[in-house]
């Protein structure tokens, strides 16, 4: 099976080193590594295929470098770096830079490192890196935005408190050895940092921030030449003072001969149990990637695994597992299982279970085949998979570079070149009962500890007669380690055909009731393909119980496929089943080899899902619990949810289905999905490396297995949204149960038109930065700030949002109405030279070249299906874009928010703590009524 492989047509590139890299003929990528003589580690990539370019700086220094008394201060750094440098001392000039160019920048902070990124457009590259570098050689930690920005990184902890993940995640850390750095709270907040000062965030930083513990890289369309001298011009004056990495201590965990138990109250009605064992360093093993192994066969859901097993029992609903590194020290390896009722009652058994798969593991030796399937996958993976650009990608590139050897950074995922058992044994000697924390979070657990930083319950115990009982030795005959996967591509190789950029998909003619687009990829030679597939149902289908069965169905026919598609999924061809308002998605992804198989599969299940009446319990649960969870979750989510309860002519909110949930039986979803394909309209797209029969053979295998009948579209039942005819201004106020306020507002722009396209484009990216600056950075009210447009269907809205755990949200109110008040100015104070960059970046994102097939597949699909086949419609705005004028934009920005023309829909929601001090009312009593005397189209 292995040995077909070598049938790929593969091109060999030589690297600077004696590595070799294996590309596919299309890929024109290049690849450089320098270190400069400061001892910065640069990693240059460059590609004509880019849109973006891209650059990120790994430093190693993270959250546990934080000193005693600090803790936090990494992270403040992390943003202060942002706030201005003695070059450009302009406190939003790097980001009003970038998004001027249509660029945006991030950061963040980890436990060993801090990773600070940005992209931007080819042409403004070397103004965007002459920015960036200022960071490290002279940022000016102005004592104003320090004491500023302290409250951004206390929002930021705000958001955090009532997350039950950031809760998890710290009370993990207070187990570990007295002293050890992983018991220090990372994110910091006023407690923390209020009273820091300019002299400690210097001294800090020059301690830490060196050249020689710093990794570069760099993505573009430039040369490699170009973007060298680049790297040396601006990055070469960092300062070196040749401090070697920070070590932390790998036995951080005291090995003990006890069952060690933390239990969590969560906020949300959530059930996990997590197994975590630490470990010694990892990361210098990529060679033979030991926890990707263990994590691949721990975490399998297929016949024989351990999740089987335990869905068997009624005892679990998901299963994950796997191993990564903290530091070059230390790392661990964890077990998270999703646990039903009965799983959280048995939670023992469900640790022993645990650990018996482990000595069947320990038993069976290492699987050759495990690792052989991994590198076979890695190996295509690195030929035919996407592997995207930008930020994101520049983040990981820079990461490595610093974290790895040199000549391997750039390939470490692909790297499996020792097969040696000794890694992965010498990981499972780890997984044992004496070197395990287990932390059971659910509702109702005992606990007589508070968190200080979240104010989280716990409670802590250690108990000998359960871990007697969790070594005692049991053979459980289900559980059996994973056989060799049928699913791995045996003929992936480049298709023959011609390389065309112009090839468009056709509709294919069939039968009624559907609307069939066919295409084959010219553009990325890969031997993949996507299946898409929108059902749509007749228009009288739609009620609140019909919403809510779909969504337990599609979770049915998703647990029903599991077992039997898991491989699949691992062989990279992926596919998921979602129900939305408009109907049924299924899309199939992936190498294109098994894909029709795949999909008729998919197909029978959806016909016939067949799984027990424990399974469908244990879904049920979880869809209650998410529906009485969504109260607890962010406030921004909630209160953007709130939006479409006016925009929509149908919606049902959370409170309407939970009661139709918890009704739902086995017996009476089976008669629901009996009849739900009597009459379908189908819209399906086949693209990708088929053949025409193919396209034919995905509509005739649907009609086959659904006997269904066919309507038209005008039939079947589509969503109708809000017209808003006259000038008008809506209000919705509601009360949240969490403890930040939220402000949603949404301004009419106007009807679809390439005008109106061109306009919300360039009015989002002219007022994201000023709105940022001013209410985050400036004002302080909160960590999430957000301005964009939008559109429902032809309907463009321009809109603004603020959470805020600091102020109420009539207080967001006032301050939106201020901002904007004054907003036009901030055009009309425009230079021509930076509107003309907002107009050119906004063409270059219509321009933005799909990276892949299905990124291809996609935008296809949109023009087709949203926008009548109408291939030209960006194409069009480009055109509108050209000849926008900057006096245009401005009074049409006027209108849209002047008090006597705005249609404007505004959302206010309170925290639980914040009160309504002014008595904000909605706009309505009855949403229904108000509903049912308004235009919908
Ligand atoms: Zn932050």
């Amino acid at each position: 099976m292995k040995k077909n492989l070598i049938l790929l047509i593969i091109f060999i590139y030589a690297c600077n080193t004696n590595k070799k890299m294996v590309k596919h003929p299309l890929d024109k990528s290049e690849v450089r590594t320098i270190v400069l003589e400061n001892g910065l580690k640069v990693f240059l990539l460059s590609d004509p295929g880019f849109n973006m370019s891209a650059a990120s700086v790994a430093v190693q220094v993270g959250s546990l470098d934080n000193p005693e008394d600090r803790q936090g201060l990494a992270h403040f750094l992390e943003h202060m770096l942002f706030l201005g440098t003695k070059k450009y001392p302009d406190v939003d000039e790097y980001s009003s830079y970038l998004r001027t160019n249509g660029g945006y920048s991030n950061a963040y902070t980890s436990s060993d490192l801090t990773n600070y990124q940005f992209q931007v457009l080819p042409d403004a590259f070397e103004g965007a890196v002459d920015r960036f570098s200022q960071f490290f050689t002279s940022p000016l930690f102005t004592e104003e935005y320090t004491s500023r920005e302290v409250n951004a990184v206390n929002s930021e902890h705000q958001k955090n408190i009532m997350n039950d993940n950031w809760r998890q995640f710290r009370i993990s850390g207070l187990f570990t050895k007295d002293g050890h750095p992983e018991q220090k709270f990372g994110t910091g907040n006023l407690e923390t940092l209020g009273d820091i000062d300019r002299e400690e965030l210097l001294d800090f930083y020059n301690r830490y921030y060196s050249s020689n513990r710093m990794g570069l890289a760099m993505l573009s369309t430039h040369s490699l030449d170009d973007m060298e001298s680049w790297a040396k011009k601006y990055f070469s004056n960092i300062n070196n003072n040749n401090k070697d990495r920070n070590r932390y201590d790998s036995d951080y965990f005291e090995k003990k001969e006890t069952f060690r138990l933390v239990q969590i109250d969560p906020i949300k009605d959530i059930r996990n149990l997590v197994m975590t064992f630490p470990l010694p360093g990892t990361r210098h093993l990529y060679a033979s990637k030991p926890g990707r192994q263990f994590g691949f066969i721990l975490g399998h859901e297929g016949p024989g695994s351990l999740l089987s097993y335990l869905k068997e029992k009624g005892w679990a609903i998901s299963l994950s597992a796997g191993a990564g590194a903290r530091s070059a020290d230390h790392g661990s390896a964890s077990v998270t299982v999703g646990l039903t009722q009965s799983g959280q009652e048995n939670y023992k058994e469900v640790i022993k279970s645990t650990l018996d798969y482990v000595d069947l593991m320990k038993n069976s030796g290492h699987p050759k085949h495990v690792f052989d399937e991994l590198k076979n996958m890695a190996e295509l993976d690195e030929v035919y998979a996407s592997k995207g650009e930008g930020m994101w990608r520049a983040t990981q590139l820079a990461n490595e570079v610093m974290m790895y050897p040199i000549e391997d950074a750039g390939r470490i995922n692909y790297i499996y070149s020792n097969s040696d058992a000794k890694p992965y044994e010498d990981l499972l000697s780890h997984i044992t009962a004496d070197n395990m924390l287990t932390m059971l979070i659910a509702k109702g657990v005992k606990t007589d500890k508070i968190e200080h930083f979240y104010q989280a319950p716990y409670s802590y115990t250690e108990d000998g007669s359960i871990y007697e009982y969790l070594i005692s030795s049991q053979k459980r005959p289900k559980l059996a380690i994973p056989e060799v996967n049928p699913f791995i591509p045996k003929n992936a190789s480049v298709p023959k055909r011609e390389l065309d950029l112009t090839v468009l998909p056709e509709e294919i003619k069939l039968n009624d009731g559907v609307k069939l687009y066919f295409g084959q990829d010219h553009e990325f030679l890969r031997p993949k393909g996507i299946i898409s597939l929108k059902i749509l149902f007749p228009k009288n289908i739609m009620s609140v119980k019909h919403r809510v069965y779909s969504r337990i169905y599609a979770a049915c026919v998703n647990e029903s496929l599991n077992e039997l598609s898991y491989p699949a999924k691992l062989a990279g061809i992926n596919f998921s089943i979602k129900e939305g308002y408009e109907g049924m998605y299924v899309d199939v992804n992936g190498y294109a080899e098994s894909a029709l198989k795949l999909y008729e599969t998919i197909l029978e299940h959806m016909v016939a899902f067949s799984i027990t009446d424990t399974q469908f319990d244990a879904i049920k649960d979880k869809v209650v619990r998410d529906y009485e969870n969504f109260s607890l979750s962010d406030a921004h989510q909630q209160t953007r949810e709130l939006a479409p309860d006016l925009f929509y002519n149908v919606k049902y909110t959370w409170k309407e289905s939970l009661p139709v949930a918890k009704n739902v039986t086995h017996e009476s979803l089976k008669n629901y999905s009996k009849d739900l394909y009597k009459s379908t309209f189908l819209e399906a797209m086949v693209y990708g490396d088929f053949p025409k029969h193919v396209a034919n053979d995905v509509v005739d295998l649907f009609v086959e297995k659904t006997k269904t009948s066919p309507i038209k579209k005008e039939e079947a039942f589509e969503i109708d949204y809000l017209k808003l005819s006259q000038p008008e201004s809506i209000q919705y106020v509601e009360d949240l149960l969490v403890n930040n306020s939220c402000i949603f507002r949404n301004y009419f722009i106007g009807t679809d038109s390439p005008e109106i396209r061109a306009t919300s484009l360039i009015l989002s990216k002219a007022l994201e930065q000023p709105f940022y600056t001013e209410m985050r950075t400036n004002q302080q009210l909160g960590y999430i700030v957000w301005s964009y447009s939008r559109n429902y269907d032809e309907s463009y809205y321009l809109n603004f949002l603020i959470q805020s755990g600091v102020y109420p949200a009539d207080e967001l109110n006032r301050r939106v109405n201020d901002f904007l008040s004054d907003s036009p100015n901030i055009l009309k104070d425009m230079d021509e030279e930076t509107f003309q960059n907002l107009i050119d970046s906004a063409i270059e994102q219509l321009e933005k070249k799909p990276m892949s097939i299905s990124e291809r597949a996609t935008k296809f699909k949109n023009y087709i299906f949203e926008h009548d086949g109408d291939f030209e419609r960006d194409f069009n705005t480009i055109q509108a874009l050209k000849t926008l004028k900057k006096e245009r934009i401005e009074s049409h920005l006027s209108e849209i928010i002047s008090l006597e023309k705005r249609k404007m829909v505004n959302i206010l929601t309170f925290a639980d703590n914040h009160a309504n001090k002014k008595q904000i009312k909605s706009s309505f009593s009855d949403l229904k009524a108000w509903k049912s005397a308004k235009v919908y189209k």
